[in-house]
């Protein structure tokens, strides 16, 4: 038979197979191989017929490869096809690569029957295999690979460095060595429950987790597990990351959040306590000078009644400016959320508003509007502000036209106030919302600039966030964002 000889049974299956196949007689010539094999040992089949299968291993493997020849023989009753073996196998051109070999019989297991030897080239599996290991030795987490009885099969780099032992005083340990000692009975049996419901998830969500390091210490860590399978045996991989210095950091957040918490508080309290006692002595000063002008007009000359005037103008301003520190204060105190209709809403601020719209000849489209679970009281105020504010800054001889609509958005709605009025400059879409900050003189605009630091409270209540659109001379819409619970 040569090189050429075509088994009739699969033989077109054989040929197009991506592993080698090669058929050798009793005193181990080759009789035929396909495709594959060509490719792989760069010969032709021309060339191989008839050749010592040893032709196809290094000198070196001969001894070796002629044993395992032998074993399968032995065991051919027994076995049809060969335990795998690991071997280099050398090419037509002296190169050599790692193969895996498989045998079997072909026909009759009898003393001269043929042998089938495949053959697979494990360079690439093994240069796979190499940078995964690469990867897993080189990765940021502590990688570790359990048994399903708790034992350690594999550590990485970073378990080492993070938990101060040796790789080979590891491999073969329980896992309950990087338990902390309180928890340590009740490890075995989390494990357990893991491993009857396994599925990649991170480890005691909600709970914090430690780790025990050689010296004893703690270090506060996150795991994730993960089953894995193995030629029908079952691990899991656990990946490590030591959390000391997020938890440091959250840790401080936390702190600063709360110290923030607190002087807000005493600052919201300090602001309500002033602008409370600053109005009884403003009180007593306005109607003072009330009586004193009432009274003593006959006596004063013009200069000094123009004094007066002013006098009591600043005081009523005052009155305005504590009125509205107040006012800012009192903004959210004792109120509670429930569901409300906008739409009612906007409507009892428009009535609220019912005069200056006449005036001013305001045209107000109102869109449709959900039902919230909001502040009701400091929704409504919100509203006022805005429309009032719409109607306010118009621009002279021009009626006010003014558009409140809603959308759903992502989290939340989004409400849209818009005028056509005067604008604002875009350097100045920031400072409208702080307190006392106004654009324009009183005798322009009147007003005290609190309105717009009111809305910003209101809406920062419901944990939303207000912001302007808007170019000089050509309007300006309020937008607001007030998320869903
Ligand atoms: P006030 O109206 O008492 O000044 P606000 O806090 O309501 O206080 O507004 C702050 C400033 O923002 C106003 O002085 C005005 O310059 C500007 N502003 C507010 N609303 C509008 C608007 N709709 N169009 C143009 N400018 C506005």
């Amino acid at each position: 038979m040569d090189a050429t000889f075509k088994p009739p049974v699969f033989q077109s299956i054989v040929e197009a197979s991506t592993i080698a196949h090669i058929v050798i007689n009793s005193v181990g010539k080759i009789e035929y191989l396909n495709t594959c094999a060509e490719e792989i040992f760069y010969y032709s089949k021309k060339e191989l017929s008839g050749r010592e299968i040893v032709t196809l291993f290094p000198q070196r493997c001969h001894s070796g490869f002629w044993a395992f020849l032998q074993t399968f023989i032995l065991q051919s009753g027994k076995l049809k096809t060969a335990t795998n073996n690991e071997l280099y196998a050398l090419r037509k051109d002296g190169t050599e690569f790692l193969v895996e070999v498989g045998i079997s019989f072909v026909g009759n297991d009898t003393e001269d029957s043929l042998l089938l030897l495949t053959f697979i080239d494990k360079t690439e599996r093994e240069k796979a295999s190499e940078q995964f290991r690469l990867v897993v030795e080189s990765a940021p987490n502590a990688i570790i690979l359990v048994d399903y009885s708790g034992r350690i099969i594999m550590v990485n780099k970073q378990t080492e460095i993070l938990f101060g032992y040796r790789r080979n005083e590891l491999i073969g340990e329980r896992m309950e060595i990087f338990v902390p000692k309180r928890l340590k009975k009740r490890h075995p049996t989390l494990r357990q429950h893991f491993y009857n419901n396994s599925h990649a998830r991170p480890m005691g969500a909600g709970r914090d987790l430690y780790g025990l390091m050689k010296d004893g210490t703690e270090v506060p860590i996150e795991i994730g597990l993960n089953p894995i399978e193995k030629d029908g045996t079952h691990f899991v991989l656990a990946s490590i990351i030591d959390i000391t210095e997020r938890k440091k950091t959250e840790d401080a957040i936390r702190l600063y959040t709360k110290r923030i918490e607190a002087k807000n508080k005493e600052l919201e309290q300090f602001t309500y306590i002033a602008s409370h006692d600053l109005r009884e002595p403003l009180n007593s000063i306005s109607s003072l000078i009330e009586l004193f002008v009432e009274n003593e007009s006959h006596s004063l000359d013009k200069e000094a009644l123009k004094q007066l005037e002013y006098i009591a103008k600043s005081s009523t301003r005052m009155k305005e400016l504590v009125k509205g520190l107040l006012d800012y204060a009192r903004l959210g105190k004792n109120a509670e959320f429930k569901e409300t209709d906008l739409n009612q809403i906007v409507e009892l601020a428009k009535d609220d508003l019912e005069l200056s719209i006449k005036d001013a000849g305001a045209e107000i489209e109102i869109q449709k509007l959900p039902v919230l679970n909001v502040l009701e009281i400091e929704i409504r105020l919100l509203f006022q502000n805005l429309i009032s504010n719409a109607i306010k800054y118009r621009n002279p001889g021009v009626a006010p036209k003014i558009k409140i609509s809603a959308n759903k958005v992502k989290g939340g709605w989004r409400f849209a106030v818009e005028d056509n009025g005067i604008g604002i400059p875009s350097n100045q879409k920031e400072k409208i919302f702080i307190i006392f900050q106004r654009l324009h003189g009183r005798n322009e605009y009147e007003g005290i600039g609190i309105g717009l630091s009111h809305c910003r409270k209101i809406v920062e209540l419901h944990d939303g966030k207000i912001w302007v659109d808007s170019e000089l001379n050509n309007g300006s819409t309020f937008y607001f964002f007030i998320p869903i619970k």
